[in-house]
């Protein structure tokens, strides 16, 4: 496995496999890996030859007063979950070579960017479809690979890519639970023992809706008053929003059918945790 820092040797090492015939499958993260992470590497390494990695805190993503400068980074321990995975190369930039200085472009993918997180994270979509664009520049992979854990995100970037015809391939991994279900996120060591034992009704709650609707449920408001009721009556956490929207357009829903995303953000003191499951209704009248 290489570590490689600068654009010039990251091209060169990738033209060479090309050249080769080799196909490259791409996974960008903002490091402080765990066992989500791993899960896409595992799959982009199934599914090409060169597995790349890219370890950015991108800083244009994170608002003024979020957390960009305590978030985690560890990249020793990222280096040796990578090797694991048999990850051919880590890109390490630095914020001067994805953003040099007199750099001026920024992609706004409108509509999808300004609900759910969105309307919390002013511009972090902004950010996230930047330097995803950014970095397909310079790596130039076949597919690039994405965790459903950030399905708006996968709306985002899906969307950038259709809207600019950009030639690659999406490949979407499922959520990667802990035992108890909560899903694996770099901020979860900020929790609490207690916040950590609350955080795992997020999930049950999202689970108890996904088996109303099975069971008959089509009301959106019933079921998000559900998972709120639930919630706010066995956490401490700050629910930010809790949506059904139609998936992939992220439209808002009265009525649910087809494709439903439930999805939610909720804080637990500084800690802001999100999740969602997507839900595929027949549109058959039930
Ligand atoms: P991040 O480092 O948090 O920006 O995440 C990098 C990529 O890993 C994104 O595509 C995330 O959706 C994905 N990811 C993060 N957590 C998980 C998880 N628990 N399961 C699957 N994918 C994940």
């Amino acid at each position: 496995m290489r570590i490689i820092t600068d654009i010039s040797t990251l091209r060169k090492t990738l033209a060479h496999a090309r050249a080769r015939g080799k196909t490259v499958g791409f996974v960008p993260t903002m490091g402080y890996l765990h066992e989500g992470h791993a899960a896409l590497m595992r799959q982009a390494k199934m599914e090409h030859d060169v597995c790349v990695v890219s370890i950015y805190v991108n800083p244009t993503q994170f608002g003024p007063t979020e957390d960009f400068k305590k978030y985690p980074r560890d990249i020793r321990r990222d280096s040796s979950v990578a090797k694991k995975e048999k990850v051919d190369i880590i890109f390490l930039p630095s914020d001067n070579t994805v953003y040099p200085q007199g750099y001026l472009t920024y992609i706004d993918v409108e509509n999808l960017s300004s609900v759910l997180c969105g309307a919390y994270r002013p511009g972090h979509f902004r950010g996230v479809a930047t330097v995803v664009a950014r970095m397909l520049g310079m790596v130039r992979p076949d597919a690039l690979y994405l965790g459903s854990k950030d399905a708006q995100q996968v709306a985002v970037i899906s969307t950038m890519l259709r809207d600019l015809d950009v030639p690659v391939q999406v490949r979407v991994v499922p959520t990667v639970r802990e035992p108890d279900g909560l899903a694996m996120s770099s901020r979860n060591v900020y929790l609490s023992p207690q916040q950590r034992r609350e955080a795992k009704v997020l999930y049950q709650a999202l689970q108890e809706a996904k088996t109303g609707i099975r069971a008959g449920e089509r009301k959106a408001s019933r079921v998000v008053s559900g998972i709120r009721r639930k919630i706010a009556g066995q956490t401490s956490g700050k629910i930010q929003y809790v949506a059904c929207v139609q998936w992939p357009t992220l439209k808002p829903l009265t009525k649910l059918q087809d494709q439903v995303l439930i999805a939610l953000a909720v804080c637990f003191g500084k800690t802001r945790l999100i999740d969602n499951v997507i839900v595929r209704l027949s549109s058959r009248k039930v």
